[in-house]
């Protein structure tokens, strides 16, 4: 085979055969193709699309460039994951999966990192001491078998053919494409080895996807994909104009999914939490247990509210090396030294909480990265007291800002006096949700 001919045959909108798709991604991975000849794939299939056949396989092929986990033989049974496209204060892992885990239903799960202003599972976890993210195989195993619950970073051998195209992908304008971004993301779950995927696609200015149109489109082709591959899988469409429950930042966030785990904490955030919980649940079931969403609730708000999910949490925490006193404690997680409360300044209806905003505010705190590897502040963020649709009177607080620096408070207050936009009238609130695809 020769590159050029099928860079010819995508390039003149034809569909590439299976034969093709792997040879092209098997001599990419391994070296043997120049990233010219990648890139160039890459924006024809960026302009000219591709089939649900066509995407199924280059999915297939990037799982396939690296080690393949079998959840099932690890965890000794039904193995479920779950997968956020990214948001503002998007901390749900942090809850979600002990909250499975105490359900009786073991998890191992890798995530990733933050970047630009979408933040990541495991610099939040970092807001830890010593939580330890980089696992080998074989200690992610042993801890998924031993406590039922793991959680880490992506192994190297993780579809590295992924890593290698996203990356260039970065530099070629080819990120906004539904059949890369879609192969993207299944192939890292399906290489993550779960039998069950619930996939929570993000919509809204503080998401990836900002119309639900396109949502809709990425959440049902990672589906089709994911049952073509042999997985079952749900997607929620789930909202992302506002942040998700109050905070923004690293250890604001994990004091926050212990407050939930507590039975405490914002009340969307712990709803979005028994909502997700309640598909893994739906999944892990097979079709028997778990199916009654009402029985599921009312035992996932048990495990919330009676501390069973923060056991778990913790064991978690310990078993990977981190400071348990921070949970025991969450005062002594890493703390900004400067706290500062913006008041409304009327009375009114909130209209509008840009999470955009919201997030580039928390980012100029230094709470993100702008590129790969660069240092974060774990302590700084913001809060947000408000939703879309509460009444506020002149004077309660509306956002709390977490900084280390003076100038950056300055800069972050500003942007934040853009945030939130009053009515006279009253708002609705706005949905949780939008969608439920099932792929099962
Ligand atoms: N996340 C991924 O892993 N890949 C994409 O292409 C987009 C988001």
């Amino acid at each position: 085979m020769r590159a050029v001919d099928i860079l010819a045959k995508k390039r003149d909108g034809q569909a590439l055969s299976n034969a093709e798709i792997d040879w092209f991604i098997e001599q990419y991975t391994a070296g043997d193709l120049p990233d010219y000849q990648a890139a160039a794939l890459l924006m024809a299939i960026c302009i000219r699309g591709m089939s649900r056949e066509e995407i199924v396989q280059l999915t297939l092929a990037m799982a396939n460039s690296g080690t393949v986990l079998r959840l099932r033989d690890i965890l000794g049974g039904y193995a479920v994951d779950k997968h956020s496209s990214g948001g503002v204060g998007d901390k749900t892992s942090l809850v979600v999966m002990p909250l499975v885990a105490a359900c009786g239903v073991p998890v191992a799960k890798m995530s990733g990192r933050g970047l630009g202003f979408s933040g990541g599972t495991l610099d939040k976890l970092e807001a830890i001491a010593g939580y330890d993210v980089n696992l080998s195989t074989e200690r992610f195993e042993a801890l998924a078998k031993q406590n039922g619950i793991v959680l880490s970073g992506q192994t190297h051998d993780l579809a590295p053919a992924d890593g290698k195209l996203y990356a260039l992908r970065d530099v070629t304008a080819t990120v906004p494409s539904l059949p890369l971004i879609a192969s993207s993301i299944m192939s890292k779950k399906i290489a993550a080895g779960a039998d069950g995927i619930v996939l929570d696609v993000k919509v809204g200015e503080g998401a990836f996807m900002t119309n639900l149109d396109d949502a809709r489109q990425l959440a049902q082709l990672m589906v089709d994909i994911g049952v073509d591959a042999g997985r079952d899988m749900i997607a929620v469409i789930s909202d992302m104009n506002q942040p998700l429950g109050e905070a923004v930042g690293n250890a604001l966030e994990v004091a926050e999914a212990i407050a939930v785990m507590r039975g405490e904490g914002p009340a969307d955030f712990r709803e979005h939490c028994i909502e997700l919980a309640g598909y893994m649940l739906r999944l892990a079931g097979q079709g028997e247990k778990w199916q009654d969403a009402a029985e599921a609730r009312a035992l996932l708000e048990r495990n919330l509210d009676d501390g069973q999910a923060l056991a778990k949490f913790r064991l978690l925490a310990e078993a990977q090396g981190g400071d348990v006193r921070m949970i025991d404690d969450p005062a002594k997680l890493p703390q900004a030294s400067i706290v500062e409360t913006v008041n409304a300044a009327q009375d009114g209806y909130i209209e509008h909480v840009s999470a955009l905003t919201v997030a580039q505010a928390a980012f100029e705190l230094g709470a993100g990265r702008e590129k790969k590897g660069d240092p974060i502040d774990l302590a700084v963020g913001v809060r947000v007291h408000v939703k879309v649709g509460d009444h506020v009177k002149a004077g309660a607080p509306l956002v709390t800002i977490y900084a280390n620096d003076e100038a950056r408070l300055e800069r972050c207050r500003t942007m934040l006096g853009d945030a939130v936009r009053y009515s006279q009238s009253p708002v609705d609130a706005l949905p949780l949700f939008y969608d439920v695809i099932y792929g099962q």
